[in-house]
């Protein structure tokens, strides 16, 4: 019950400082249809056991819950810099230079986005799915980040967590007309496939940030039942994951 499966990058392992994780919902004490690590107080699912999980999750990312930044994410292109923990309304990505504050962000097919500049000592996290990719709220978080922290592309390194992949996301030509064809699949009539998880790559790529510097999981959240929530999969019986990124004081 308690085998907790936190995804983490490689990218990030060579700071020990660095606290960072995507969660699965394998372990945890949710119930039927939630069942495993449900960490969305905003489902229908029992609020003790998402307490409970939340408890287990940040006890084994070894962080405090008092420590923690949520955004109330509305799909749009509102991002805040973050002094102090607690939560932050009408808000999908978060920024920091403060230690010991650990930024997240839930998600059920979207994408997490988590992004770590190692010279300026600064952290940010994404919540993107269409809408966001549409308002290009990533390349707009690494742009504010140049400005506020002066982050040079070339020490950004950025994760782009797991999402929904393509071959299992069918949109409608309303929402497909947001995006450049290179981006999309016909399918049914009226009805394409979106990679929304490419956009987001490329928007990282146009400002500045290296290839190599750039990490996905690439595993979709829609076809892997057993490891991942999907909204889409299972509406609202579905749990929410939640990706973290923060630093400790013991900075190296
Ligand atoms: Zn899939």
């Amino acid at each position: 019950m308690n085998n907790l499966e936190i995804k983490t990058f490689n990218l990030f392992k060579p700071f020990p400082s660095l606290v960072h994780g995507l969660s699965t919902r394998k372990g945890g004490f949710s119930k039927s249809p939630y069942n495993g690590l449900n960490l969305g107080l905003h489902t229908d699912d029992d609020k003790d056991a998402v307490l409970k999980n939340r408890k287990m999750y940040f006890k084994a990312l070894n962080i405090k819950p008092d420590q923690l930044v949520f955004p109330e994410q509305v799909h749009s292109d509102h991002i805040a810099i973050v002094n102090e923990p607690g939560i932050i309304q009408q808000c999908d990505a978060l920024i920091t230079n403060r230690a010991d504050l650990f930024l997240s962000v839930q998600t059920a097919d979207c994408f997490p986005v988590l992004i770590f500049d190692t010279e300026q000592k600064a952290a940010a996290i994404v919540h993107s799915g269409w809408r966001g990719a549409a308002k290009n709220i990533t390349g707009k978080t690494i742009e504010k980040m140049k400005r506020n922290f002066n982050s040079q592309s070339d020490n950004l390194l950025i994760a782009v967590g797991a999402g929904i992949q393509q071959s299992c996301y069918q949109v409608n030509k309303k929402t497909a007309m947001n995006f450049d064809e290179k981006y999309l699949l016909p399918d049914t009539p009226g009805h394409y496939k979106l990679d929304v998880q490419a956009v987001i790559i490329d928007q990282i790529l146009e400002t500045g940030v290296r290839p190599e510097n750039i990490e996905r999981d690439t595993v979709c959240t829609h076809c892997n039942e057993g490891l991942y929530f999907s909204y889409r999969r299972n509406k609202n019986n579905s749990g929410r994951m939640m990706s973290v990124i923060g630093f400790k004081n013991n900075f190296v």
